[in-house]
């Protein structure tokens, strides 16, 4: 015997769907679903807003209201209390809204007369497309009664509004309001490298229809069968993929065993028990699980939320008898565009054709961007609404570089795109053949060769170019990527892992280097008006010193019982440096004294960036146990020109006598006072700078990993006495640049600059 709620409820579903198969135009179909709404739940007043374009809520329909309302009243996603129920996917229900803080009075939308309110969103995978909205006037408790049946309406009432009569329906309003299609889609890169192909969307997830079950013992079974037969494909797909070992497979072997959990089985089954059918069962266990840990902070539980949605979506494919694999075998290319998406999909294709993924939702910690990275799969995210437009079969070209995706992309951007694909094969291929030889010149200098890293993409490159570690961690770029300042436990993981992934090679932190043009968005800049040479960099984080702190301290965790290698940027005199370097002191002494495990030795280091340093050298060099070159600030302020501006790209050049005698003088001073000295501004890394920086003496280089190889090739291939005695002969001359004649010198001794 079925309860009333689920009495109620199921009384709904039928005149909703009579409602829907009936005659009328969609307009009046959904005039009567909300009438019908209120009637059965017995409210004054009833709406349903949809979403569009992802971002807002249009009214649809409604009743109950004193004039009845227009189609022009809207709101954006996360305001007021409907638009908090959309971004929040969860009912709410608000005994007087006009004593509730998210409530937005707008005097177009008629809800004077109303106390109370009762809104469900309606979800369709995963994301709000409506919120179903009833009024009461009188004060009243919406209660358990209330919002199951609402809430069980709203699933039915998902599947329709994600058909292709609405969807027209949609469109068409949205045409009537200009909006126009859009080619080109800026979105987050999970995974680099260029891809072109066409579209394969990846529509597996299938919406729940049917709801009560007749036949509660048949559907029992047909939840064990569905579950076996999952389980064991999972077995043998998994098996007979050839992955290799690493984090993608650990993430894969981890989603086995959660489709396998027993728990997860039997809250399904105890839904049936309870009157659902097989798949209602399986999309009430998630929104229980969504319900429970989908406001945590946590990224953990987070990314097992998305494992538990993909468990749940693969086993509605079977519970539907859908599990053909999907019609790809005419193509030798695809580039996967899916709304989310779970590591096992990914197996669902032949990976070695996929040549790009698109994520209409994803973050770097999910799981099957993780997997689509080891595979060497571009993937760019948080591309909005490109999921829905796009149909199958249209060429997309995929930036994973700059998260860029193109639809139906022009010959010219084919063509560039191909030659980008053809670069990054021919730096790959090289790569590998350079890997394991040793970074020595023709005459056998030995070359100190390390990378410089920001984004998680640059770790990859320690193993692919078999470098003598991180010379330089910027590590405001996490800090940047995060929503919020990132606390000493966090970025302890960070540093952490980078440790690890540089498995005891030396790694050079630098302190935290924003301000300027890199700024942290959740702070507000006060807008100077020469923001490079203002409050920045170590001048931010000396004045507000907690920060500096918090760092150091997480530096030392990080490094614990290992060799910690800290410098800090933009230092402009001695006494600056002093100071930082006391921070840091003072943090390892608390410590000590808390007898935590520090590191086990500490150099501490500046960078020479700003050219007052220069002239105070000498006292420095005492102090400090390395000192690093950061040519592109250098350049900026010697040359009194922002490295930002592209009118003055061209203009200075650093291979001309004022740089090169600065850079000179600094590695002279640091061999005499015996303390290491590299670079690790983008000069490092351009293959014809970087030459002559070994022409000047310079034996460490820190360089971006993607420009690695080229310059190993120029290192291996230089005579560094030749071309040291050949710069001096040029720092006589003075023109504006000297690159035509070093240019000219690279070519004639067979020095590879290419
Ligand atoms: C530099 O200034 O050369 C440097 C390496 O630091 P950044 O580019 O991060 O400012
Ligand atoms: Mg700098």
């Amino acid at each position: 015997m079925k309860t009333p709620v689920a009495n109620k409820a199921v009384e709904m579903s039928e005149l909703f769907k009579k409602i829907i198969n009936g005659r009328g135009s969609i307009a009046v179909k959904l005039d009567k679903t909300v009438e019908m709404t209120a009637k059965v739940l017995r409210a004054d007043a009833a709406a349903c807003y949809l979403v569009l374009d992802d971002n807002y809520l249009e009214l649809f329909a409604s009743c109950g209201f004193q004039k009845k309302l227009t189609n022009n009243l809207s709101l954006r996603v996360g305001d007021g209390i409907i638009g908090g129920i959309a971004m929040s996917k969860r009912t709410t229900a608000v005994e007087n809204i006009w004593q509730h803080p998210d409530f937005l009075y707008r005097a177009e939308a008629g809800e004077e007369k109303y106390k109370s309110f009762l809104g469900a969103p309606v979800i369709r995978w995963g994301r709000a497309i409506g919120v179903l909205c009833l009024y009461k006037k009188e004060l009243y408790e919406f209660r358990k009664d209330d919002v199951e049946p609402l809430e069980t309406l709203a699933m039915a009432f998902a599947e329709w509004v994600a058909s292709d009569e609405m969807r027209t329906y949609k469109n068409a309003f949205m045409a009537k309001r200009g909006q126009a299609i859009r080619d080109r889609y800026k979105g987050l890169s999970l995974s680099r490298g260029f891809g072109i192909g066409p579209a394969v969307v990846h529509r597996r997830r299938q919406a729940v229809t049917k709801i009560f079950a007749e036949d509660k013992q048949a559907e029992l079974e047909r939840l064990a069968q569905a579950h076996r037969q999952m389980n064991n494909d999972l077995d043998e797909k998994f098996n007979a993929s050839k992955l290799g070992i690493g984090e993608h497979t650990d993430i894969l072997d981890a989603y086995r065993m959660f489709a396998k959990d027993k728990g997860w089985y039997n809250k399904i089954a105890g839904h049936v028990e309870g009157g659902l059918t097989a798949e209602a069962a399986v999309e009430r266990a998630y929104e229980d699980m969504w319900n429970r840990l989908s406001a945590t902070q946590d990224t953990y539980l987070k990314e097992r939320l998305h494992d538990l949605r993909d468990v749940a979506d693969r086993l509605l494919g079977y519970l539907y008898g859908d599990t053909s694999d999907i019609k790809t075998a005419d193509l030798t290319d695809l580039v996967v565009v899916a709304q989310s998406m779970g590591p096992a999909d990914l197996m669902d294709y032949d990976y070695h054709k996929i040549r790009a993924l698109i994520l209409e939702d994803g973050t770097p910690t999910m799981h099957v961007a993780i997997v689509a990275k080891a595979l060497g799969i571009p993937v760019v995210s948080k591309i909005k609404g490109l999921y829905k437009d796009i149909k199958n079969g249209e060429i997309l070209a995929v930036n994973g570089d700059e998260g860029i995706v193109y639809i139906r992309p022009s010959e010219k951007i084919l063509e560039t795109f191909r030659a980008k694909i053809a670069e990054n094969q021919q730096q790959a291929a090289q790569m590998a053949a350079l890997k394991n030889l040793p970074a020595k010149t023709a005459d056998k200098k030995r070359v100190h060769m390390y990378i410089n890293v920001g984004l998680d993409f640059d770790l990859d490159y320690v193993d692919a170019t078999n470098c003598d570690g991180i010379g330089l961690y910027r590590t405001e770029i996490p800090f940047m990527a995060a929503e919020k300042m990132p606390d000493v436990e966090h970025q302890i993981i960070y540093y952490k892992k980078l440790m690890d992934k540089a498995a005891g090679k030396k790694v050079v932190f630098r302190s935290l280097d924003v301000g300027s043009d890199k700024l942290l968005p959740y702070w507000t800049y006060s807008g100077e008006e020469n923001p490079a040479i203002g409050w920045r960099s170590i001048r931010i984080t000396l004045d507000r010193r907690a920060i500096l702190r918090q760092q150091m301290r997480a530096f030392i965790r990080a490094a614990a019982g290992q060799e910690l290698n800290v410098m800090f940027p933009m230092i402009a005199n001695l006494a600056e440096f002093r100071d930082a370097k006391e921070t840091l002191l003072l943090e390892l002494d608390k410590e000590k004294r808390r007898s935590q495990n520090v590191p086990a030795k500490i150099n501490v280091g500046l960078m020479i960036e700003v050219p007052s340093v220069v002239f105070q050298l000498d006292a420095i060099l005492k102090e400090a146990d390395f000192i690093s070159v950061g040519t592109n600030d250098l350049a900026q302020f010697v040359f009194a020109c922002d490295r930002t501006n592209n009118r003055l790209a061209e203009r200075y050049d650093v291979l001309s006598v004022p740089f090169l005698r600065i850079m000179q003088d600094i590695v002279t001073k640091a061999a005499k006072a015996n303390v290491l000295c590299s670079v690790c501004g983008e000069m490092a890394s351009n293959p014809i700078e970087a030459m002559v920086l070994l022409g000047l003496g310079y034996r460490n280089l820190s360089i971006s990993g993607a420009s690695f190889s080229k310059v190993k090739k120029m290192v291996r291939s230089v005579n560094t006495g030749q071309l040291t005695d050949y710069i001096q002969t040029l720092l006589d001359f003075n023109q504006r640049t000297l690159r035509p004649q070093l240019t000219a010198y690279a070519y004639d001794h067979g020095i590879e600059i290419f």
